[in-house]
């Protein structure tokens, strides 16, 4: 089988992240859990960050947490997405730890991990702004009462999520409005919360800036240890390696070529009208991967000098000029990957995974 497309993972690097920011966060009381959806919850990537030292795995689907449970047998597992009531059988089988905001969806669960004499750990989402899950903040003492009277589950902490849909950055007003609701859900309980899971990497600029705040105690981290970054301000994190991944797509097609297409312009092969700056006869490569392995606005080529132009289903069109290199049809260029592009190339069946380090 063909070894382009090929996304080269780099354990070591993963690992040595993992570890940076479990060291980081662990200065101020916060485990980490790590968060592998960003890779199809592959079990090797899971494996490098136990050993950075996360205190559990964390994915959005159930499939992912299957091939982890299978390979991993013993690590602590979270689902990250709230569960879907179709498919609780297999939660309760699976998770340890759940997520979760609909107290329809908790009974359910709670009578599927009785059937398997489970006990299934529920984290209670609020919403403190972003707009996906959670219940709103005036809501949550009445729910965690309802959940902690559900059988089968056990709600050992609250949780938020910012920075996905509605792009809130994480901030001491959202977490404060998140530490009140565990004071409150505390009252009502009349017992302390064990987990207060803060975010995601998004949060980890509150550790940079110092302004963490005490009483958060779990982050879910998958970007920040993937990537050595995060979603909104693409802070690095001090000391962490930003290419553990490299897409390596082969040249196909060396040529030069005006900048501006010749002919009437409709709409390009996904529907979108593209336009062009002349910027006379350029050198350009055309490479063996497209929109179906890639998200193209979020691949930057290696080389210096070398700009992507666009890409269609199965090709991805580079400006050369500025690498004053050859790129004959054969040579690889290496990109690195924003989130969007590894989650594509993970998933893309066309890209082949090969892991180093
Ligand atoms: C994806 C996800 C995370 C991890 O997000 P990163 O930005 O990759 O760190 C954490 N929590 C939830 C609920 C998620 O869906």
């Amino acid at each position: 089988m063909s070894t382009n497309p090929r996304l080269e993972i780099d354990l070591g690097r993963l690992r040595h992240n993992a570890a940076a920011i479990v060291g980081l966060a662990g200065a101020r009381g916060v485990s980490v859990t790590g968060v592998v959806k960003g890779c199809c919850g592959d079990p090797q990537v899971g494996r490098a960050m136990l050993d950075g030292g996360v205190s559990a795995l964390g994915d959005s689907r159930v499939a992912n947490l299957f091939r982890l449970r299978e390979a991993l047998p013993g690590t602590e597992l979270w689902l990250l997405r709230l569960p879907m009531p179709s498919e609780v059988a297999e939660v309760a089988a699976l998770a340890d730890v759940v997520l979760i905001s609909e107290i329809s969806s908790a009974r359910l669960l709670g009578q599927a991990a009785r059937q398997l004499g489970r006990v299934i750990r529920v984290i209670l989402m609020v919403d403190v702004g972003d707009l996906r899950e959670g219940v709103w903040p005036d809501r949550a003492v009445e729910v965690s009462g309802a959940l902690a009277g559900t059988a089968g589950i056990d709600l050992v902490g609250l949780g938020t999520n910012l920075a996905c849909f509605g792009g809130v950055i994480p901030d001491a007003e959202n977490m404060a409005r998140l530490l009140s609701v565990v004071q409150a859900v505390e009252e009502r309980l009349g017992r302390r919360v064990e987990v207060v899971s803060g975010g995601n990497s998004a949060n980890l600029n509150l550790f940079l800036e110092g302004v963490h705040p005490e009483g958060i105690n779990n982050l879910r981290i998958g970007e920040g240890i993937l990537l050595g970054r995060e979603a909104i301000t693409h802070q690095l994190v001090p000391g962490v390696y930003q290419d553990a991944f490299t897409l390596f797509v082969e040249v196909i097609e060396e040529a030069e070529k005006p900048t501006v297409p010749l002919g009437r312009i409709g709409r390009d092969a996904f529907g979108g009208v593209p336009s062009f700056v002349d910027r006379g006869i350029r050198r350009r490569a055309v490479l063996a991967a497209g929109r179906q392995d890639l998200a193209v606005d979020a691949v930057f080529p290696r080389a210096p000098g070398a700009i992507v132009l666009g890409a269609s289903s199965d090709h991805l069109l580079v400006d050369v000029t500025g690498t004053q290199e050859g790129w004959p049809p054969g040579r690889e260029l290496a990109f690195d990957l924003g989130y969007a592009a590894l989650l594509q190339a993970m998933t893309s069946p066309y890209v082949a995974k090969r892991h180093v380090g």
